[in-house]
């Protein structure tokens, strides 16, 4: 009997999710250490970026870094999902994320809001300004929200804005790439410095606010799988994954 099972693809068992600026780059031998601990592993730890760059500035910053090439890129504050070893597009996310959005409308309604500057982007899948202070931004806000235009709200670093369609982000993006790349009973960590990574630490997986992290997230209320690490940025990960999946990952022989 011919097997329909020749073509399944294996999912992941181990998953670090990381944000790329101030949290998985910017301490070199913090990820120099990370690295060497994967690579002594007997398994494989899967790399999922999670970031706010578009692709073209994300494949950059890995070039530049030396980053090993991941597994999965969710680029664009979780508007586009990239994965396999092209990091072909996602066209399943991409339909959620452009069925229901109208990336003219919200350059309108800013344009009327004094503060707020547009980001120069080279595609459309989120509209993104810079913001004098948080005052312009909340204006940003209840404009969209009081002309009905569906979108996610994401401000970080005091002066970052995105505006995305409704259902992205980062934690969302994140949750549709595990639910669909990884093992029901995954070892997952997630990782972030920064407003945009708030959503995606409070999944509830185990997650590490890194200690270098902006106020908006030293902040944050917590869950029970949330840790502060001690160390900024890679070793902070470290950090975490020690204190999370240390055991699990050495004992398989
Ligand atoms: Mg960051």
């Amino acid at each position: 009997m011919k097997s329909t099972r020749c073509c399944t693809v294996q999912k992941i068992r181990y998953l670090l999710a990381t944000d790329l600026d101030g949290t998985f780059v910017g301490d070199e031998e913090g990820l120099r250490e990370l690295l060497d601990y994967y690579d002594s592993l007997p398994e494989r730890v899967a790399l999922a970026y999670v970031t706010g760059r578009h692709r073209a500035s994300a494949m950059g910053l890995i070039r530049e870094e030396r980053l090993p090439v991941p597994d999965i890129l969710i680029t664009d504050v979780g508007t586009s999902v990239y994965s396999g070893p092209d990091l072909a597009e996602d066209p399943g996310w991409k339909q959620r994320m452009t069925e229901n959005w109208d990336p003219q409308a919200v350059r309108g309604i800013a344009r009327g809001i004094s503060g707020i500057r547009l980001q120069n982007l080279p595609d459309t899948r989120r509209v993104s300004f810079f913001s004098e202070g948080g005052e312009p931004a909340e204006k940003l806000k209840n404009a969209l929200t009081s002309d009905g235009i569906p979108h996610t709200f994401i401000f970080s670093s005091g002066r970052d804005v995105d505006i995305l369609p409704e259902g992205g982000g980062k934690g969302e993006a994140l949750r549709y790439v595990i639910g669909k790349f990884a093992e029901v009973d995954a070892s997952i960590l997630v990782a972030g410095d920064s407003g945009n990574d708030l959503d995606m630490l409070m999944l509830g997986y185990p997650s590490v606010i890194v200690s270098n992290a902006r106020p908006e997230l030293l902040e944050a209320e917590g869950h029970d799988a949330l840790f502060r690490a001690t160390r900024p940025c890679a070793g902070g990960i470290l950090e975490a994954w020690m204190h999370f999946h240390g055991n699990t990952a050495d004992i398989k022989g």
